[in-house]
């Protein structure tokens, strides 16, 4: 898969995604992962990009025209149009649901705004996907653009170890994850929960499916309503 991230600040969203498991995903080609600068495609001679909002008002706005032209050199290189998302506080919240079906494009584009946010008409012109990560206003779109980048990633083959790293965690089946343990097997007075010590490979996938649902219904009840249930799973929820 091919991720291009459109952005005034390359540099921030690369370092980023030069590290850890998506750094090295992205150096044994699991994934492609490029952030183009838009400011190369603007047209005017001082290399401006944004400019005073129309009407008055603080802060400055992305002009359309290297934005329309940065996203048209990249259709031209791909030989495709990529599937563009806008990140914006406007926009439909990013869930894990949309994060899986978008892991299965070959191309996505993600154009990230600044300031007072992008001209309207290149919106119009482009239709991108508006997508916010949550209801709050941050000072670009390249953090957003980050975690598309990230959670889209980690669902591609061979981003992860295997593909039970992701399917048992929070939100892949609509519940939250069981907790989790590492050594010592005591520390500060406190014990792993006795099950994960006996190697009793059933009775540890039972502790961790119940307390799956504990976790759920306690902190997010409403994920209940979407998330696949057993029989047993319904019957152990009604005992609690
Ligand atoms: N004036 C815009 C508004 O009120 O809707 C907010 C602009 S914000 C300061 C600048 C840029 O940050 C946006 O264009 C967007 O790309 C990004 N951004 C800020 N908050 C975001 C969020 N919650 N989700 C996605 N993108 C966000």
């Amino acid at each position: 898969m091919r991720i291009d991230i459109l952005t005034l600040f390359p540099d921030m969203c690369n370092s980023v995604l030069s590290e850890s498991i998506i750094g090295r995903a992205r150096k044994a080609g699991k994934v492609e992962i490029n952030c183009i600068d838009i400011r190369d495609f603007t047209n005017d001679k001082h290399r401006r990009v944004d400019d005073k909002p129309y009407g008055g008002g603080m802060g400055m706005v992305m002009q359309a025209q290297p934005i329309y032209d940065c996203y048209n050199s990249l259709c031209n290189e791909i030989g495709a149009n990529p599937h563009l998302l806008y990140m914006t506080p406007q926009g439909k919240t990013l869930t894990q649901q949309r994060v899986k079906e978008l892991a299965g494009l070959d191309n996505i584009a993600i154009l990230c705004g600044h300031y007072e946010g992008i001209d309207e008409r290149v919106i119009e012109e482009l239709q991108p996907e508006e997508i916010s990560v949550g209801d709050y206003v941050l000072t670009g779109g390249e953090l957003p653009a980050l975690i598309v980048a990230d959670s889209v990633s980690r669902m591609l083959d061979g981003v992860l170890a295997d593909s039970e790293c992701f399917e048992e965690e929070s939100h892949y089946n609509s519940l939250l994850e069981y907790p989790q343990y590492t050594h010592p097997a005591q520390w500060k007075g406190r014990d792993v929960p006795q099950v994960l010590l006996s190697g009793h490979h059933a009775n540890v996938e039972k502790w961790r499916r119940e307390q799956s649902l504990i976790r759920t219904k306690e902190r997010r009840p409403d994920m209940l309503e979407k998330a696949e249930l057993t029989e047993s799973d319904k019957k152990f929820l009604t005992s609690l």
